[in-house]
């Protein structure tokens, strides 16, 4: 073949991270098979789904069985009964945002990658370690990024400062990996610096119903927000919809770049691009936000945090420095004895036959720390815990 391909794809690094790791997990379990592993790397949810999601999603799926009831294609923006039932979702925390600014899709992943093709040729700033959906759907559109330090002195939450020009800044809290949560406080110096110097934030709340300190749990909680910032946001880690798919978009009516609006580009290029999610997954998207349903994604929740406890107590008793477990599945924790990332990894793999994940793979700011995860069972999360507790 003669064509050109996208040549930026030379640019994206190797996934590297999580195949190296089930390379090093492989090899060790051929050569120890009677070592049981447990593992606390993995980001997908291990609870099943609320039974008022299961029960909507059957009767969903029985009323396109039926000739009175069948739908064809869903709306590309969303049933107005779930745009609705977001609405209600951000006012129950004191947000104002109007189903119609709400975009519902398959997922936070593919809108974070989706983005991208409303947006110029800007700079853009992300945090390091991040997300690398970021990173890498940038690369592949042959944008220029920037990245902002997130280390143990800002907390890991960087904050603008003489590196931040006008751009398209990434944010995402509560954090993945690091745990850790903008305060409004922060938000605040965020927004007004957006406001300040013509930027835009991308805002990820895909780990909000995880947080519990009273933290944002949305960029729109920070006045200004609307004229600088667009939220995207999952039922994922919410409602455990990691294999049943359903996210969404907000991208406000105030929100212009040069008198032309964000909405109007982003409601064009899902009506051109995408087909909408299907009817039974809305259903019980919009069952996780009954009453009953909210009871059963934060019991989810609920169950998830205790594991983070038990891997915080450990940490606490043993000294070992962390972020995130507070408001979030994840804890981010100071490789013990300054080892590097993979050492700690190696370690941890060969002694006691637990996995995470090394800092290092989400950028050069994430060496030396190492990212644990609570979606695990309560069981194997004691079983590990108890490991490490002999181990470090
Ligand atoms: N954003 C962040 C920060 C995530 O950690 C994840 C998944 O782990 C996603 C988005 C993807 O969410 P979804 O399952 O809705 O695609």
């Amino acid at each position: 073949m003669k064509i050109k391909l996208n040549c930026n794809f030379e640019n994206l690094s190797e996934n590297y991270l999580f195949s190296e790791i089930g390379k090093r997990v492989r090899a060790y379990s051929e050569k120890h098979p009677e070592k049981k592993i447990v593992r606390l790397g993995i980001g997908d949810v291990t609870l099943p789904l609320p039974a008022p999601c299961v029960s909507a999603f059957e009767n969903a799926a029985k009323e396109m069985g039926s000739k009175d009831t069948f739908r064809g294609y869903p709306p590309e923006y969303g049933y107005d009964f779930l745009r609705t039932r977001i609405s209600e979702h951000y006012a129950s925390f004191g947000v104002d945002i109007p189903a119609d600014d709400i975009f519902v899709s398959d997922g936070a992943k593919s809108d974070c990658g989706n983005i991208v093709d409303i947006l110029g040729d800007n700079t853009v700033y992300m945090p390091d370690p991040v997300y690398p959906v970021y990173m890498d759907s940038n690369i592949m559109s042959g944008r220029e990024v920037r990245l902002l330090e997130a280390n143990a002195q800002n907390g890991f939450l960087p904050m603008p400062g003489e590196e931040c020009g006008r751009g398209v800044y990434y944010l995402c809290s509560p954090n993945n990996p690091t745990g850790a949560a903008y305060s409004e406080k922060q938000l605040k110096e965020w927004v007004d610096f957006a406001l300040k110097s013509g930027s835009l934030i991308i805002y990820d709340a895909a780990y909000e119903a995880f947080v519990s300190d009273g933290s944002p749990r949305s960029v729109y909680a920070v006045d200004g927000a609307k004229e600088c910032a667009v939220e995207i946001c999952s039922f994922s880690k919410t409602a455990g919809f990691t294999g049943t798919r359903c996210g969404y978009t907000v991208v406000p009516a105030e929100l212009d770049a040069d008198g032309v609006k964000l909405k109007k580009l982003w409601s064009r290029r899902q009506a051109t691009k995408f087909n909408g999610v299907s009817y039974p997954v809305q259903r019980a998207a919009e069952a996780a936000y009954s009453e009953e349903g909210m009871k059963a994604c934060l019991d989810n929740i609920g169950y998830y945090m205790e594991n983070a406890k038990m891997i915080a107590s450990l940490l606490d008793e043993k000294g070992i420095k962390y972020t995130g477990g507070k408001n979030s599945p994840y804890i981010w924790l100071e490789c013990p004895n300054g080892t590097s990332s993979w050492e700690f990894f190696d370690y941890l793999l060969e002694k006691v036959q637990v996995v995470g994940t090394p800092g290092a793979g989400f950028g050069k700011c994430g060496e030396g720390y190492f990212r644990l995860t609570s979606f695990g069972s309560h069981e194997d999360t004691a079983e590990a815990v108890e490991r490490l507790r002999g181990l470090l």
